[in-house]
């Protein structure tokens, strides 16, 4: 386990997620009955974009420092750029919230979080990101294990998945579990997020996700280059499982982010067949 989310906190891929994760999330507590929200790869929850990984990588400046910096960002970003300003007490962009942070604000004193991360340094961060928010419970734990494990049998359930894919069995493992998921409540939404390297892989993940869970899959697919070099991430795309409405704000979302930040990419947004 390499994997560090501090080098990418604040990128095209996060900025995606975070974005459409938030848009998402108003509408789910606009009203309606208590929402649990099940995190399987929460990460630290805040991000230091003036320390050393995200220095490095200078992938915070080619994301979140654009968007901030934007003068007609469309209005899908909104709650995100209001996030990120308020985190950072409307000054420079020093502090990224991830997941857990974006979701612990956003969710109504009745609803439930629960935040799962392996890696003991990055959880030991997440408790203390999360701390003062009653309703938010994080797991040092293997997060496919306890979505399917701590999934409420009723009631609605938001799953966020968000692997590293530091192992070739992420992309099996997110099908095993939202399948399971769903079995075990039929309620169970999801959001994914994955890298876009090459076409194989990820059009493989699709015809698994077909095949291994029912209901409606909606993919959203920001390019910010042509997939040639498989080496690279050279975008990134959502899935939303179960989660009708969100169209027009993940074409938005993902067409701002493959023009204004991408060197000849794409965006697209469609249904999976069977759905
Ligand atoms: N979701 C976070 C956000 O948007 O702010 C970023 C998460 S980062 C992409 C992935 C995280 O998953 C890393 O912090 C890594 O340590 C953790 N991780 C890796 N394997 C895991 C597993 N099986 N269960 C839970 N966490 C895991």
């Amino acid at each position: 386990m390499n994997y560090r989310h501090a080098f990418h906190a604040g990128n095209f891929a996060d900025l995606v997620k975070h974005a459409a994760l938030l848009r998402l999330l108003a509408r789910l507590t606009a009203g309606g009955p208590p929402l649990t929200v099940i995190d399987t790869h929460a990460g630290r929850g805040l991000y230091d974009l003036a320390g050393p990984e995200a220095r490095k990588s200078g992938e915070a400046e080619a994301g979140i420092v654009r968007l901030m910096a934007a003068k007609a960002a469309p209005e899908a970003f909104r709650p995100l750029i209001e996030a990120v300003a308020a985190l950072n007490g409307g000054g420079a962009v020093r502090r990224y919230p991830g997941s857990p942070w974006l979701i612990a604000q956003a969710l109504r004193p009745g609803d439930r979080y629960l935040a799962c991360e392996l890696r003991k340094e990055e959880h030991d961060a997440l408790r203390s990101a999360l701390k003062g928010h009653a309703n938010a419970k994080t797991l040092c734990a293997d997060g496919y294990a306890a979505a399917v494990e701590r999934c409420p049998p009723r009631g609605r359930v938001l799953l966020v998945i968000d692997p590293p894919f530091e192992k070739a069995d992420d992309y099996g493992r997110i099908v095993d579990t939202l399948a399971a998921a769903r079995e075990r409540n039929p309620l169970v939404q999801a959001l994914i997020w994955l890298p876009l390297k090459d076409l194989e892989t990820f059009d493989a993940f699709l015809r698994d996700l077909e095949d291994g869970v029912d209901g409606e899959v909606e993919i959203a697919e920001a390019r910010i280059r042509p997939l040639a070099d498989p080496m690279k991430m050279n975008g990134c795309a959502l899935a939303l499982v179960g989660v009708p409405g969100l169209t027009t704000d993940l074409e938005a979302i993902c067409g701002w982010v493959a023009q204004a930040l991408g060197e000849g990419g794409g965006s697209r947004v469609y249904r999976l067949a069977s759905s």
